[in-house]
């Protein structure tokens, strides 16, 4: 447990404070009974619930720009949209693509290629933390893994008996967006793009349904 000062108040309890704050990523509220200096008296965790519909801090690994160290930020991750999914990454890998990304070396996939700042990172797995309006195949809490190639099951090559590299939102990926042209992450004031419709180099990411399978 940190100390007091990270937490703020919110309520009182029989008279003790109630105060909210993060240990690491998770949300907790803590009951201080004996002063500042022992805010470890009770935690309990903030559900899920009270997160939905609103931004999240926590950190992830931002590619400021090609050939630099990835930096480790704290973040803000907005809620999902329609047809959009927030989940909690729990783990990640690192594949030679996303070095390569952070060493500047194109992919020559256009779709699978950074674009600066980002978070990179294309393989992961997770939880869902909470999803926008007309989420159908997902629900929170869900394990999922999330798909830097999606299956929208409408396009063309989707609905070719011989293909299934979907297309259905390669223009807005390859531009590190969603599909409806804007970013879910900002950090210092500036919008950072997604990577490979996924990036999984932070502690939460959004993607869209079509990107997510349990
Ligand atoms: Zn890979
Ligand atoms: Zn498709």
């Amino acid at each position: 447990m940190e100390a007091c000062e990270k937490y703020k108040e919110v309520a009182t309890n029989n008279s003790l404070p109630i105060c909210e704050g993060y240990v690491g990523v998770q949300k907790v509220k803590v009951v201080r009974d004996t002063g500042c200096s022992s805010a470890a008296v009770r935690t309990s965790l903030v559900s899920d619930d009270q997160m939905t519909g609103k931004p999240i801090q926590c950190r992830a690994a931002v590619a400021w720009e090609a050939g630099k160290p990835l930096s480790i930020e704290t973040i803000e991750v907005a809620p999902p949209k329609r047809r959009e999914v927030r989940i909690k990454l729990v783990a990640t890998g690192v594949c030679h693509s996303d070095l390569h990304m952070k060493n500047g070396i194109k992919s020559g996939i256009t779709c699978a290629d950074a674009n600066f700042p980002c978070i990179l990172g294309h393989e992961g797995a997770g939880v869902v933390e909470s999803v926008g309006e007309e989420v159908t195949n997902v629900k929170p809490g869900d394990h999922v893994f999330p798909l830097f190639l999606p299956t929208c099951g409408e396009c063309t090559t989707c609905l070719r008996h011989d293909n299934n590299i979907c297309t259905g939102i390669e223009d807005t990926q390859a531009r590190g967006l969603m599909p409806d042209g804007t970013s879910r992450f900002t950090c210092k004031g500036k919008v950072i793009h997604h990577f490979s419709g996924t990036s999984t180099f932070s502690e939460y990411t959004v993607l869209p349904d079509i990107a997510v399978v349990k």
